[in-house]
């Protein structure tokens, strides 16, 4: 009786607690939990075969995974949708200042003028098996936690090699669902072949840039069209002229009527990382460490390429991905704090986290088990708190310097080389794959913001408390601070500044053996100390990867409830409304943008809201064509939704109660960047374009003839 009593009291306080930040409607159902979606219920009105239907057909086979976004196939013929931002890198290496396909968009009027998408290939989930026990089954008596991890990591390869060699088309992968506790092995379909058929022009795909990114209202055309090739066998094979357009098994058809508010809607894709299953100290580590360190990171590097790239266009085309990649993160992170702040996130999950103890500590049987769970928890944080500032900083410093980034895959290469006996085939078979990383990395290499950005690294790396110093920068300082001219002596003093050195290099595996490089020393010193903390993250990883599994176990079963995993880059399905919300106090922001909206911001002519002036003509002409939504009388740009999505949804198809294409999911709100460690109706939405608005604008403003005529409508 007093069990009960307890047990009611403690469901109370985390209903009290819960009801400020989580809500049970959260879901990014995995494949083989749909039918805990209720779908039915909540309004869909197709069958949960129809979406997926192993041995058979359904809608899941419409999907792909593409670069880190998704996509889905919307003909027969390979015909793809999904966002301009998910094209963006491909554009850019596709661009010249002579063909600035960035800037003026691109339109095939053919298969043949298509071009190929560098940098990106597509998967296909064909099918999955869950491998859990044969997983963890293999460290039952393993308590050495370094073991512990490698073992894990181990069997994980193992089970998808196995997987492979008994099906050598495909690629398989294990994919941890729950941390320590349940493994899934997913095959993939590859696709190697991917080509840009229409990516509008930046003022329609990125219209409202930076300053409306994460932002409601919104009116950006993030749409773009691939279409997949595959060897004329149907199988995977690189970008060639003799491929064919690959046959999927299904592709989604589209409803030009659109959707109304309050709608059912529901999205297939793959959203990258949530961390809903963490303990407090996960967000203290978040909040106090890495959001802050990288926001303002990224903000430093972006300020840098921006003033460098300024005034030279061919320059500006070779920064602009990483601009948009790190400016993406940088709001995303400063949003997140905004949220943490707001929500006061922290302290409700400690509070819940001290529940849950106390839980443990009442219940016999759980004393018993876990009674040194939340202890053990708290001091494997304590540890990774005391080296979080030296380690982010060397997680950050190949990413920061390109030419230390070139070095690390030159000094990677050659160690590995000197490990082999058998070098010339080591060389030939490897040399493709690093040569296209370093060509990738020089496309975007510019001096001076290597200079100025390494110089804000060891200026970083100076400030460090003196338990965290990085040795091997630490030598550079010997009685002198003037970090840019360090920066400026160590790039000036190396040959890797010049590409054709490397190239050169690159063609006799003798000289690169015995190259020696002031950047090249550098990277290796900075590799070494990343290797003798590694032996102490592998530790740590592996108590957590126990304490974790053990965590999430028994928050189950405080809080009687089957959770649904993480986000890890794996196929989901969630479902919602289109609606709107009140982010602040007597406001309420609309679920449908429209064209008129495109036209008011382009009034405020900031240079980020200008438009195609087809699009003012075509408005106030009023041919808005059959993608008029009567009660707005205009071409609804962007939908807003309840929906449950992260980083890696972009270019995720959301489909009407029967499964019909209704628009493209690109973003959400600066409220919902903070869903990823905590979801809740009130403040979640994200954020689409309408379907119509693709169309009106592939039709009336790019002329986009030859897809229209594809698309299945
Ligand atoms: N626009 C976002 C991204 O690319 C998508 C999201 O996080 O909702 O990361």
């Amino acid at each position: 009786m007093q069990m009960k009593n307890w047990l009611l009291t403690s469901f109370l306080l985390i209903a009290v607690i819960n009801t400020s930040y989580t809500n049970f409607d959260e879901g990014m159902f995995p494949l083989s939990d749909l039918s805990r979606a209720n779908l039915k219920e909540a309004g869909l009105k197709i069958s949960e075969k129809d979406i997926y239907n192993p041995g058979g057909i359904g809608l899941v086979d419409a999907l792909v995974q593409v670069g880190g976004c998704s996509g889905s196939f919307i003909s027969r013929h390979g015909l793809i949708i999904t966002n301009h931002h998910c094209a963006f890198s491909a554009v850019q290496l596709a661009s010249t200042p002579e063909h600035d396909y960035l800037t003026h968009g691109f339109v095939a009027q053919t298969r043949a003028q298509e071009i190929e998408a560098k940098g990106l290939t597509i998967r296909i989930t064909i099918g999955y098996e869950d491998v859990s026990s044969k997983v963890l089954d293999a460290v039952i008596d393993i308590n050495d936690p370094i073991e512990r991890i490698n073992i894990i990591n181990n069997q994980q390869k193992l089970i998808a090699q196995e997987a492979e060699r008994q099906d050598p088309n495909i690629k398989a992968e294990v994919s941890e669902m729950f941390i320590g506790k349940s493994y899934i092995l997913f095959k993939y379909q590859m696709i190697e072949d991917v080509r840009l058929v229409y990516v509008p022009r930046r003022t329609i795909g990125e219209f409202g840039g930076e300053t409306d990114n994460w932002i409601w209202p919104r009116h950006t055309g993030d749409f773009s069209f691939f279409r997949a090739y595959v060897g004329k066998d149907g199988k995977p094979a690189k970008f060639s002229k003799d491929n064919i357009p690959f046959r999927p098994k299904k592709h989604l058809k589209i409803n030009t009527k659109g959707v109304n508010e309050n709608d059912f809607v529901f999205i297939l894709g793959y959203p990258g990382r949530t961390f809903r299953h963490r303990p407090a100290q996960y967000i203290q580590y978040q909040q106090e460490f890495l959001l802050p360190y990288i926001a303002d990171l990224y903000d430093f590097q972006n300020r840098t390429m921006k003033d460098v790239g300024a005034g030279d266009r061919a320059m500006a085309i070779n920064l602009a991905t990483r601009i948009q990649r790190n400016a993406n993160v940088m709001k995303n992170y400063q949003g997140k704090m905004k949220g943490l702040t707001t929500l006061n996130l922290l302290k409700h999950k400690q509070q819940e986290d001290q529940a849950l103890a106390t839980f443990i500590n009442k219940m016999p049987s759980l004393q018993k088990k876990y009674s040194n769970l939340m202890p053990a928890i708290d001091s494997v944080y304590k540890e990774i708190f005391k080296e979080a500032k030296r380690e982010l900083w060397l997680t950050q410093i190949h990413s920061a310097s390109n030419l230390l980034n070139v070095a690390r895959s030159l000094n990677t290469f050659k160690k590995s080389l000197t490990e082999i006996a058998i070098k010339e085939n080591h060389w030939q078979k490897n040399m493709p794959k690093l040569t296209g990383y370093i060509n990738d990395l020089y496309g975007s290499y510019e001096q001076s913001v290597d200079i100025i950005i390494l110089a804000r690294m060891l200026k970083d790396a100076y400030n460090l408390p003196r338990d965290q110093r990085v040795e091997a920068v630490d030598e550079l300082f010997k009685n002198r601070t003037d970090f840019n001219n360090i920066a400026r002596s160590i790039i000036n003093s190396s040959k890797l500044g010049d590409k054709n050195n490397v190239d050169k290099m690159l063609t006799n595996m003798d000289s690169l053996i015995v190259f020696h490089d002031p950047i090249l020393h550098l990277q290796q010193q900075i590799e070494q100390q990343i290797s003798s903390l590694k032996t102490e993250q592998d530790r740590r990883e592996g108590l957590l990867n126990k304490l974790m599994g053990d965590y999430v176990a028994v928050r189950e079963q405080f809080l009687q409830k089957d959770f649904i995993p993480d986000a890890n880059s794996t196929l989901r399905l969630t479902y919602g409304y289109i609606k709107g919300y009140s982010p602040v106090d007597a406001t309420y922001m609309a679920p449908f943008t429209t064209i008129a909206g495109i036209i008011q911001k382009g009034n405020t002519g900031l240079p980020e809201f200008s438009y195609p002036a087809a699009i003012r003509d075509a408005w106030e002409a009023k041919n808005f064509g059959s993608f008029v939504k009567p009660n707005l009388q205009d071409v609804p740009v962007n939908i807003l939704y309840d929906m449950d999505t992260t980083g890696g949804n972009s270019g995720s198809p959301i489909m009407n109660a029967k499964g019909e294409l209704i628009g493209v999911n690109f973003d959400r709100t600066y409220d919902a960047t903070i869903n990823d460690y905590a979801w809740n109706e009130s403040y979640s939405r994200s954020i689409g374009v309408d379907i119509r608005y693709v169309l009106w604008t592939a039709e009336k403003i790019d002329h986009a003839d030859f897809i229209l005529e594809e698309i299945a409508r």
